[in-house]
């Protein structure tokens, strides 16, 4: 859908069933799981959808081989749910959005021999975790093989390495078929409309007032109940309701890096399991580049935070230490920051939700936030928040929870060899097919509909993305911003920087006849994109 009519279904005078505040992986997953069970939905966000962390991710689809540690090591049956929670999860992702995800294989590099038995029996053990939903088993591999899967890692000293699998996925496009799959089941979902107040009734949240970032209009929705699913916002939204609210929450920054496509190997991920500081870091093959990540740091809550110049020489420290080539920030094509919500303060929360990795409040107002967790249990998240909305506001849906049956959209018809149809049918080079056939899965036809076939590219023939998807982006995506399109319906800004501000007139060109665009408005455009692309983003 595109965003001027789902802006006309969010005007309209109506009640709701349930308003969402927060257009990220959260907010969109209970979007989806509650109107599928036939209740009414509005959802509001107010940048664009995933502009927040959730398309920040390291892009892994994870149990979390870290809370397996945390697991075996404390005996703790918590953590130890957590990870099967999420490799649970990953399948079901795999299974529904088979166009947006893939197995990964990912080698773990080791330079002593007492990790030798430690690493390997807990990645056998992640395996049996995962029962019927694993993807491959791990093993153990001599230094010689280590080296040939990934030639980049340092030589010297090595001893071996395990071999073992997890998912990976596009975050910023599984939002976008999120949104589509909730709109068709009736959902109603905008981007750039921030909530500025909530409106109550005899002391109860009924609604909220809400502000167009894009036309400066301002008015109010109301509904049955309201659901704060805004990340690292939680507190700030808590705070329109009561601004005595204690915070639940703190924030921290992770970023990451991405380099060329040399520095991995095209289908081989790294895994270093303990950095000197005790974390996890990844080295990922994603869409032809390396993608590296990522830190801890405390930081600030902040609407485009930035990678800050000592997290950006934490990771490249760590690379240059487990790999043999030398690199430096010139290598850098583009850095960027998520914020994650940390709580801190337990005693607040629901203790049985805290045990689940995210925590859910009802506030005494009946404002339900819900927030913390990580991407790759959204869904089941999501079923908790509606479940907990049906009973808090007393909604009549028509069935429970069937997300784990919902395929997303582009994945209904999906077929493996989708690109290669893709070749035969309309002619198309095979880097354009296969970004097509994984961004959109079964709808890229529909993409070289709006061309007419026409294949112009955006940028050089080093990228695959085409003109077509600009203008599609617009129509069916809600695209609102040239930085939409740049960042999130296209990876360019995320993977390099230089050839998104290549780009961005064309984008800007493209974006003003779909949206009717005046001058000022395009120069808008390219002033605000020029800053966030010359920012790290
Ligand atoms: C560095 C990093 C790496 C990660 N890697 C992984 C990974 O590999 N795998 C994994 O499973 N998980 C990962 N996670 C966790 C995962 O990314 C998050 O759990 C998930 O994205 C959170 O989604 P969310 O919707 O709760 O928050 P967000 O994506 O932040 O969405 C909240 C949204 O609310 C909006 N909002 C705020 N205030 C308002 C308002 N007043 N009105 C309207 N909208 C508002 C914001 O703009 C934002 O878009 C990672 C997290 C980080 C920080």
């Amino acid at each position: 859908m595109n965003r001027a009519t789902a802006l006309t279904g969010l005007c309209q005078e109506r009640v709701f069933d349930l308003l969402i505040i927060g257009g990220g992986a959260t907010g969109c997953g209970i979007a989806l799981d509650a109107a599928s069970r036939g209740l009414s939905v509005a959802l509001i966000e107010q940048n664009d959808f995933a502009e927040g962390t959730s398309s920040r991710s390291t892009k892994l689809l994870h149990g979390g081989v870290r809370y397996l540690e945390l697991a075996v090591k404390h005996f703790d049956r918590v953590q130890y749910n957590l990870v099967k929670d999420g490799l649970r999860e990953r399948g079901l992702l795999l299974k529904n959005a088979p166009h947006l995800t893939k197995r990964l294989p990912l080698v773990t590099p080791l330079y002593s021999w007492w990790q030798v038995p430690y690493i390997f029996a807990g990645l056998k053990f992640y395996d049996i975790l995962a029962g019927q939903a694993g993807i491959g088993h791990s093993r153990l591999l001599s230094r010689k093989r280590a080296l040939e899967l990934f030639p980049m890692l340092k030589a010297e000293g090595l001893k071996a390495g395990v071999l073992y699998y997890d998912g990976q996925f596009n975050d910023a496009r599984m939002v976008t078929a999120l949104v589509a799959t909730a709109t068709e089941h009736g959902a109603i979902m905008v981007n750039h409309v921030a909530a500025t107040g909530l409106i109550k009734e005899e002391g109860q949240v009924c609604g909220a007032e809400v502000h167009d970032r894009l036309s400066g209009e301002t008015w109010a929705i109301r509904a049955r109940g309201v659901i704060n699913a805004t990340g690292p916002f939680a507190d700030t939204v808590r705070r329109l309701d009561d601004p005595k609210a204690a915070a639940l929450l703190k924030v921290s920054s992770g970023i990451h890096i991405v380099l060329d496509g040399l520095f991995a190997p095209p289908d081989t991920g790294l895994m270093i399991p303990e950095t000197e500081d005790g974390r996890v870091l990844f080295v990922l093959p994603w869409e032809g580049h390396a993608l590296i990540g990522t830190t801890d740091e405390p930081a600030e809550l902040e609407e485009h935070p930035r990678a800050a110049a000592e997290e950006i020489d934490y990771l490249l420290r760590h690379v240059s230490k487990y790999f043999d080539l030398q690199l430096d920030k010139n290598d850098i094509k583009a850095a960027w920051s998520g914020l994650r919500p940390l709580v801190f303060d337990p005693e607040a929360a629901d203790t049985a939700q805290l045990a689940r990795d995210h925590f859910i409040q009802v506030a005494p107002s009946r404002l339900l936030t819900i927030s913390g967790g990580k991407w790759t249990t959204y869904r089941e998240m999501a079923k908790d928040a509606v479940d907990h909305a049906v009973t808090t506001f007393d909604l009549q849906p028509q069935q429970g929870c069937w997300t784990a049956d919902i395929p997303l959209t582009g994945g209904r018809e999906y077929r493996p060899d989708g690109d290669q149809l893709l070749v035969s049918r309309f002619g198309l080079a095979p880097d354009v097919a296969l970004h097509l056939h994984h961004a959109y899965g079964d709808q890229a036809s529909r993409v070289l509909e709006i061309s007419g076939g026409e294949q112009h590219r955006l940028l050089a023939e080093d990228h695959p993305y085409l003109e077509a998807e600009v203008s599609y982006a617009c129509r069916h995506e809600s695209a609102g911003r040239a930085m939409d399109v740049l960042t999130r319906r296209l990876p360019l800004a995320l993977l390099d920087r230089d050839a998104a501000l290549t780009a961005l007139p064309r984008v800007i060109e493209l974006m003003a006849v779909e949206l009717d665009w005046g001058a000022q408005r395009q120069a808008e455009e390219l002033r605000i994109a020029r800053q966030r692309l010359t920012e790290a983003l």
